[in-house]
């Protein structure tokens, strides 16, 4: 894949501002901007060819980050790709972060938390604290995944996420782009993908030949993972199922929205 690789020559010259002191104008013009662009693609290349290393796509290695991955390196713009290492995701995963970066040329980054904290949280309240309660679940994902990207983000002014509406009925009202506050600023928050269907992407994938976590391979008929999270917190569904039922099955609160914290503002 050598010859695809993206074109580094054509990285700007010159990007934003870094100041953080853009008006909150800029923002709201930006955010009118992106909104009317049909077109995903374009809203990567528009967006990385801008902000270039203050824009990055942030990903599990889900079906629906890999295929704004496929998109951001068809552009031919250099593209800065994270993911949040909780030290718990599957063994596949880890191995399916690697096979991504070879089969793209790129370096996915890894962020994740400070071992003192992750071994001070560990100490007090167990190792498997999530099958405590609600609100301890809550804390873990804090510690492990919500901390993590919120440093992630003081280096950001363009976050692209794989949120999809279709994948619960909470994130029904998944924007495609919105504004959020982050340590007194703003960040430009791009669901690019927010209005397709599973199948859509699917379909992308297949006719891109997308390289897809195996976990994610789902067997007609049988129980498999639509969505991938921690380990032991992330179980297999039915087909009937909903498609983040997977997710921490143990707690059966109906209101419970099956969110670790990640995009608490949706
Ligand atoms: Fe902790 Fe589970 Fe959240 Fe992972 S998904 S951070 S193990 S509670």
């Amino acid at each position: 894949m050598t010859d695809n690789l993206p074109d580094r020559s054509l990285r700007p010259e010159q990007t934003e501002s870094l100041d953080g002191s853009r008006p909150p104008e800029f923002w709201s013009e930006l955010n009118r901007e992106v909104e009317r662009i049909e077109n995903p693609q374009t809203i990567l290349f528009e967006l990385f060819k801008r902000f270039a290393d203050r824009a990055a796509i942030i990903t599990s290695g889900q079906i629906t980050g890999m295929t704004l991955v496929q998109m951001a390196w068809e552009n031919r713009l250099p593209f800065r790709v994270c993911t949040i290492d909780t030290g718990r995701l599957f063994p596949q995963t880890y191995d399916f972060l690697e096979l991504a970066e070879d089969h793209y040329g790129i370096q996915i980054e890894r962020v994740s938390a400070d071992p003192d904290t992750i071994n001070r949280m560990v100490t007090q309240h167990g190792e498997y604290l999530f099958f405590d309660s609600q609100a301890k679940q809550e804390y873990c994902c804090k510690i492990r995944k919500v901390n993590p990207q919120e440093r992630l983000l003081d280096t950001l002014d363009v976050w692209f996420t794989g949120l999809r509406r279709d994948q619960s009925e909470f994130r029904q009202q998944v924007p495609k782009v919105q504004l959020i506050d982050h340590q007194q600023r703003t960040i430009l928050k791009v669901s690019a993908l927010a209005n397709w269907s599973n199948e859509q992407v699917w379909d992308y994938i297949e006719r891109n030949q997308v390289p897809v976590n195996p976990l994610l391979r789902s067997k007609p008929g049988v129980a498999y993972y639509e969505s991938l999270g921690c380990v032991i917190c992330t179980t297999p569904i039915r087909p009937s199922e909903p498609k983040r039922a997977g997710r921490w099955r143990w707690q059966h609160n109906e209101e419970n929205k099956k969110e670790c914290g990640l995009h608490f503002s949706i």
